[in-house]
């Protein structure tokens, strides 16, 4: 990724982009999936991104970690299996840990990402060092297809659906997942910029819509992510239900999030029809 004059810039389409003034640029290299680059910037500190699209910034990561991960956990049984797909930065599996998950797998397809997050975001990756943590390095669409396990929660915590991520946003792939979810289990996915990326938003609530019973999409201001709006999509086989338990509270989460994080502005209800 080449800076121009100190500022990286994610493209959000031809006419647009987000810049960042950088102090420095700590790492450029190209793996066998993605380049992935990581700067010091001045307002958001250390920020990591993967084909030239912001992953993760020291200063706003708790926004999508704690959404993607505390949302679904409020809703049926008390989850105590968890896999995350991707997030190999390790930031979903430290919050599923802060909510006292007994086992969890994370399955990155990238091991450049994870050696990378323990060096540079060590209170992120801290997650990998605890025990009840199981890192596996490879590919998530193989990894369900072949695994014997099942899941209380499948947390799809991946790149845009372009590249190794692609399957990851498509209705095989969700067969696969229900077929490795418990009986009343949820599986969760970010579902893209609902305004820069309506078709990644339609593609994940449509796949999901075709496998799964009930389907619910919410969303989170992210400031660094395309247009600072943010969409997940979660599925269960059967009714998803808000268990008879008080929230805890994160840094963006709260008990009024998590209800209201469903209300959706009209436009981004279109792209649901
Ligand atoms: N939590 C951050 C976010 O907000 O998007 C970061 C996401 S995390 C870095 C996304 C990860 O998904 C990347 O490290 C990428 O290597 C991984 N990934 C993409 N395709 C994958 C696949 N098929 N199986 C497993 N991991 C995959």
């Amino acid at each position: 990724m080449r800076l121009i004059e100190n500022w990286f810039s994610e493209r959000y389409s031809d006419n647009l982009q987000l810049s960042f003034r950088v102090k420095d640029q700590l790492l450029s290299v190209k793996t066998d999936y993605q380049r992935i680059d990581l700067f010091d910037t001045y307002d958001f500190g250390k920020l990591l991104s993967i084909d030239g699209t912001v992953q993760l910034t020291e200063k706003d990561e708790y926004v999508y970690h704690e959404m993607i991960t505390m949302v679904p956990h409020y809703f049926n049984s008390r989850p105590s299996n968890v896999l995350i797909i991707g997030g190999g930065d390790g930031g979903a599996a430290r919050r599923l840990l802060d909510l006292g998950t007994d086992k969890i797998t994370n399955v990155e397809i990238d091991g450049n990402v994870v050696e990378i997050a323990k060096k540079y975001f060590p209170d992120i990756s801290s997650s990998f060092k605890d025990s009840r943590v199981k890192l596996i390095v490879g590919d998530g669409i193989k990894y369900i297809k072949e695994t014997e396990n099942k899941f209380d929660r499948i947390i799809i915590d991946s790149t845009d659906p372009v590249g190794p991520a692609e399957g990851l946003f498509s209705r095989d792939f969700y067969e696969d997942i229900k077929a490795h979810l418990t009986d009343d289990g949820i599986v969760v996915t970010q579902s893209g910029s609902p305004y820069y990326q309506p078709a990644a938003l339609a593609m994940a609530h449509k796949g999901m819509s075709e496998v799964f019973k009930s389907v619910k999409t919410y969303c989170a201001f992210i400031p660094t992510y395309p247009s600072g709006l943010w969409s997940f999509t979660m599925a269960s086989s059967g009714e998803m239900k808000l268990r008879d338990e008080k929230a805890k509270s994160g840094k963006y989460f709260n008990s009024d999030i998590l209800t209201g994080s469903f209300y959706l502005p009209e436009f981004v209800k279109n792209i649901l029809k």
